[in-house]
């Protein structure tokens, strides 16, 4: 019989979740798909057709703490008694799901007035974070685990890593006998991950610069000698080598397509966002296109090819030449754009390069 079986959620927009069973002992689910009806009822299915009961589940592990990924743990723990085993960061965000995700959504409001973002589609999107609140739930986490830990689950050992960048929380669940990973959103074969822009996990942190820490943690994945990555949405992934190269060369692209837009003049980034996608698009997804286009601005920052102007009313954004005093004949200032402008790495880290810009 097949150690590992994938059971697939219904879940809106992007069609199913993936959530994997691991025959063994402990009887183990990684992921859980949303905090809905169809799901549960899909989840109850699949454990059928495997002769089991939801009743008999002894471990839930998420990948990450996403709604589609943890959103039925507590169901699954009421009806079962299963532990919950989790990575730090999985675990906390858990324990305080309402707070974190409320802190996330009020956050995300602030950050798409500061980037341009239009209070009407600002109020016609609060259903993405209503979605969210409806259909997650706190769960508790009885096996706090850290970065590198093993755990025995479904009768093998699985490594514990953390490789945060799509979410603050993401880890690999990775068993090295049979070279097989659950990566979660991680690394998906069909779409390019999205890295999300949320408050820092402590109050005295700044904001991560969450695609750069992504791509980072990508490569050190493409580093591992592995033959199956199995992902939480779609198809598991057989060549990640040569998806990870795919998608480094898709940012490339895609900044390239920022610098393009940017050569009409400065921007702020839902400007930007309607150089890259269509009107519909734009209006339909603010909070996905903005953290796409920040994450991406990040990239062009650190790079210096990009700097970020300040203004009461938000950031924009120009070639980094715009930022720079251009010299003339003489030596002399030409006082050509600068706007004022400082060219920060990052949009709320202090972190400042006007001196490099000198
Ligand atoms: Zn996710």
């Amino acid at each position: 019989m097949e150690r590992t079986v994938r059971i697939q959620a219904p879940l809106p927009h992007i069609k199913s979740v993936n959530i994997w069973l691991l025959r063994g002992d402990p009887l183990t689910l990684i992921d859980t798909g949303p905090r809905t009806d169809e799901a549960l009822v899909a989840l109850e299915a699949g454990l059928e057709r495997e002769g089991l009961r939801l009743e008999d589940i002894e471990l839930v592990i998420p990948t990450h703490h996403h709604l589609d990924h943890s959103g039925l743990i507590a169901t699954i723990v009421g009806r079962s008694g299963a532990r919950v085993a989790a990575l730090d960061r999985a675990a906390e965000y858990g324990a305080r799901y309402l707070e974190r995700s409320a802190a996330d959504r009020s956050f995300s409001l602030e950050l798409l007035r500061h980037h341009g973002v239009p209070e009407s589609v600002i109020e016609a999107n609060e259903g993405f974070w209503d979605f969210i609140r409806d259909t997650s739930e706190a769960y508790e986490t009885d096996v706090v685990l850290s970065d590198g830990d093993v755990i025995t689950a479904g009768g093998r050992d699985l490594r514990i890593l953390a490789r945060p960048g799509h979410s603050t929380t993401d880890a690999l669940l990775v068993d090295d006998a049979s070279a097989t990973a659950f990566v979660g959103d991680h690394l998906l074969a069909g779409i390019s991950s999205n890295a999300e822009i949320v408050p820092a996990a402590e109050p005295t942190g700044s904001r991560p610069q969450a695609r750069i820490e992504y791509l980072g943690n990508l490569r050190r994945t493409a580093s591992m000698p592995l033959d199956q990555l199995l992902t939480g949405h779609g198809d598991p992934v057989t060549d990640h080598r040569g998806l990870v190269r795919r998608r480094i060369g898709e940012h490339r692209r895609r900044c390239q397509r920022i610098l393009t837009a940017l050569e009409e003049g400065p921007a702020n980034a839902y400007e930007i966002a309607g150089h890259l996608w269509s009107p519909r698009t734009v209006a339909e997804q603010p909070v996905l296109v903005v953290w796409e286009v920040l994450g991406h601005l990040d990239l062009l920052l650190d790079e210096t090819r990009v700097s970020e102007h300040k203004f009461d009313d938000g950031s924009r954004y120009g070639k980094a030449w715009f930022s720079l005093p251009e010299r003339n004949a003489r030596g002399d200032d030409t006082g050509a754009p600068s706007l004022g402008v400082r060219a920060t790495s990052t949009l709320y880290s202090g972190v400042d390069r006007s001196a490099e810009s000198e």
